[in-house]
């Protein structure tokens, strides 16, 4: 069955499920859609590769729904882990929605929050938990929670995961749960170590995969400026808020520190439309941050990669790489929250020297060279500060040592230059002069 002439219709979906569809105006299953939910209707366990915004989330909920109908019993039977707050909020949303004619009851748990309130809704019964391995085992150990009936287990962005150090973890959840089970296990990408995780978790899987590459090319308009330093990025960034169309702007950062410098810049030198979200910030502004940004009130949000995971937000006209990531599937992941399903949408990457490295990898990954700009002449370049410039120096000698190891640095030369006879002979090593002249 081809994208282009699949309909929901096809799934034989139950009623309940068609009208919520039709509520959310979904007029066609999107491509990962179209490939998982036959198979995860057939019981197979499966293995999705699909990035946010192909539609990954419905691929697995809707059969999801499908099979468990209504509520029933007290014990759970579906168990869906995520690995950030954000994350689980958003799948759980889309439960609701894809399920708001169902009577299934479904629990959310993450951390940040006191676990009693949580704890009680799982005592008092429910179909579904969506969490976060570490809230989940909090609750499991509270004693609450009986996971024999689950029979159906899905892992959500399993390589952010392994990223994040979560696979012990989930290896004690899958201790509590069912031998026989449905397994499925879902990444926005699959390198060798994902892969190996993947065979680990599931029984004789179905492979799916939806490729970055297509989505990228197709819906997103890729390009980036050289950028000498941080300042003269903020020169940039204010240009182009006087001249583009930006009504709804997603701008990325490596940390929480330039996140909220970030922020800080923006709302003085540029709009007071802005809000930022790091892991530092408390949930509860998080969250009311993210619903600013969707519901329009502040057309700006800055983040970290860490906590942009799972904000799903419609339209959002241009996603601006203020940091390019070192972590290459992220830049997939950051352009991905423009051009979502169907929408065009706009990428732009800010490239500092100590950056060029790192575009070049991603262009290999993405397997496409992103357009150049000129800077325009408007722009007034600003000095790099000094902490700013040691910082790229000491990123570009780390970069020239992972491609050649025995490679010094000039960095390092420098800073040997810069040291007196003894503190350098002690730094690098070297033997004492008068030792040396014995020999
Ligand atoms: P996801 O990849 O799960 O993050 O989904 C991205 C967005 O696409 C969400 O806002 C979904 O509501 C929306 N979506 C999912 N499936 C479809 C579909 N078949 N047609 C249109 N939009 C969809």
């Amino acid at each position: 069955m081809s994208q282009d002439t699949a309909s929901f219709q096809d799934f034989k979906l139950n009623k309940q499920l068609f009208n919520a569809i039709d509520d959310l105006g979904y007029q066609k299953p999107s491509e990962i859609q179209v490939k998982a939910i036959p198979r995860i209707l057939n019981g197979h366990d499966v293995i999705g590769i699909a990035q946010t915004g192909t539609g990954k989330t419905a691929a697995f909920v809707l059969p999801l729904l499908m099979k468990l109908k209504y509520a029933q019993g007290h014990d759970p039977r579906a168990l869906i882990i995520a690995p950030t707050r954000e994350l689980v909020m958003q799948v759980y949303e889309n439960i609701l929605e894809l399920g708001k004619y169902t009577d299934l009851r479904t629990v959310c748990l993450y951390g940040g929050i006191g676990p009693k309130k949580q704890a009680q809704e799982v005592a008092e019964g429910c179909d579904i938990i969506v969490a976060t391995p570490g809230r989940l085992l909090d609750i499991y150990s509270a004693g609450v929670l009986q996971p024999k009936q689950i029979k159906t287990f899905i892992l959500d962005e399993a390589d952010r995961m392994m990223d994040m150090g979560f696979m012990p973890q989930i290896r004690r959840v899958l201790e509590l749960l069912p031998m026989k089970k449905q397994n499925l296990f879902f990444s926005a990408t699959f390198p060798e170590k994902v892969e190996k995780y993947a065979y680990e978790f599931t029984d004789f899987p179905e492979k799916v995969e939806v490729t970055p590459e297509t989505m990228t090319a197709e819906l997103i308009e890729q390009s980036l400026y050289h950028v000498p330093n941080f300042l003269t990025k903020i020169n940039l960034l204010k240009y182009l808020f006087e001249n583009e169309d930006f009504s709804r702007v997603l701008i990325f950062v490596r940390t929480r520190k330039n996140a909220n410098n970030v922020y800080s810049f923006i709302e003085r030198k540029i709009s007071e439309e802005v809000r930022v979200i790091h892991a530092n910030k408390a949930q509860s502004t998080r969250i009311n941050a993210i619903n600013e940004f969707k519901s329009g009130n502040v057309r700006v949000l800055v983040s970290t990669d860490v906590t942009a995971r799972g904000i799903d937000v419609e339209e959002v006209s241009h996603v601006i790489n203020f940091e390019v990531p070192n972590k290459y599937e992220d830049y997939v992941h950051r352009i991905g929250r423009t051009g979502r399903a169907e929408h065009h949408g706009i990428a732009i990457s800010f490239v500092d020297p100590s950056d060029v490295y790192h575009i070049n990898k991603i262009e290999e990954l993405i397997q496409k060279k992103i357009k150049v700009i000129d800077l325009p002449k408007e722009i007034e370049l600003m000095d790099t500060l000094p902490s700013e410039k040691k910082d790229m120096e000491q990123e570009i000698d780390r970069q020239k040592h992972l491609e050649n190891p025995d490679f010094q640095g000039a960095f390092h030369e420098k800073k040997k230059k810069n040291l007196s006879g003894k503190a350098r002979d002690k730094a690098f090593g070297n033997k004492p002069k008068d030792k040396r002249r014995k020999k």
